[in-house]
């Protein structure tokens, strides 16, 4: 069983350097004891460098990377400079970015920047999920083609490093309601399949499923039992350090 994550995706907040410091620093402080669950922040870019300055105890992510390297692109931020300033990990396909204000990515551009995440030495956490549940189950389809499109052309041996967050989109931000830890169980057999399909792999427990979509103290404990989550992406609850550490605790102590 592959160590749990926890991957706070801290999307555009906080509104200044000096409110992102206190909230990371407090967020150490209360993971202290943590020793077997990989934490994961992921911050706005700007305040990676002075982050990663703060303790080493947490991994930092950023939210989004452009594919080119270096070049005239303008207010792009490419994966070589997300690794050079000492961030492991990026999201990759969130929904917000899949959505107009986020520029319409779509399975295509995602599939460029997880090449490019990978040619950088960066983790690539892929989210993918439907917008509706529907009667006739084309949301299995949809997850099917956002699988299968994100991972074209990518290599055997870099499957087992990427995390794929499934997060359905009606489970995210406030006042949605999250999945149930069967519809994640469901969903997480589901897309191992899709990928020992198209891979040709039989064993493919090496790549970590994580949920995401209103995750708290609360539900986590029943999604890792019964849902078989390999960790999560929490959203809101990771700009709430006790929430956040909860979460991360009810890991820990699943952990071998
Ligand atoms: C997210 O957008 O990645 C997310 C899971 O948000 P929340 O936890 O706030 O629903």
């Amino acid at each position: 069983m592959s160590k749990k994550i926890v991957i706070g995706n801290w999307k555009m907040n906080p509104a200044s350097l000096k409110e992102a410091e206190k909230l990371f620093t407090e967020t150490v402080k209360m993971l202290s004891d943590v020793k077997k669950t990989e934490v994961v922040i992921c911050s706005p870019f700007l305040y990676l460098e002075k982050l990663k300055k703060i303790s080493k105890k947490i991994s930092l992510g950023a939210q989004n990377i452009f594919w080119e390297e270096v070049g005239a692109y303008t207010g792009e931020v490419s994966g070589d400079m997300v690794y050079n300033i000492g961030a492991k990990y990026v999201i990759l396909g969130h929904s917000e970015r899949r959505n107009f204000f986020g520029g319409g990515e779509n399975n295509e551009i995602v599939n460029k920047k997880i090449k490019s995440a990978i040619k950088s030495g960066l983790i690539p956490i892929i989210c993918v999920g439907e917008n509706v549940r529907d009667e006739n189950h084309e949301y299995l389809n949809f997850v099917k083609k956002q699988i299968e499109e994100c991972f074209n052309g990518i290599s055997k041996n870099s499957i087992s490093k990427i995390i794929i967050a499934y997060e359905p989109v009606w489970a995210i931000g406030k006042g949605a309601y999250p999945a149930t830890p069967e519809e994640f169980r469901e969903m997480n057999i589901f897309i191992r399949k899709i990928l020992s399909d198209k891979f040709g792999l039989s064993n493919i427990e090496g790549v970590r499923i994580i949920y995401g979509g209103s995750v708290d103290e609360k539900n986590a404990l029943d999604f890792i039992i019964e849902g078989k989550a390999d960790g999560f992406l929490p959203g809101r609850a990771s700009l709430n350090p006790k929430k956040f550490s909860k979460i991360v605790k009810i890991c820990e102590t699943l952990n071998k």
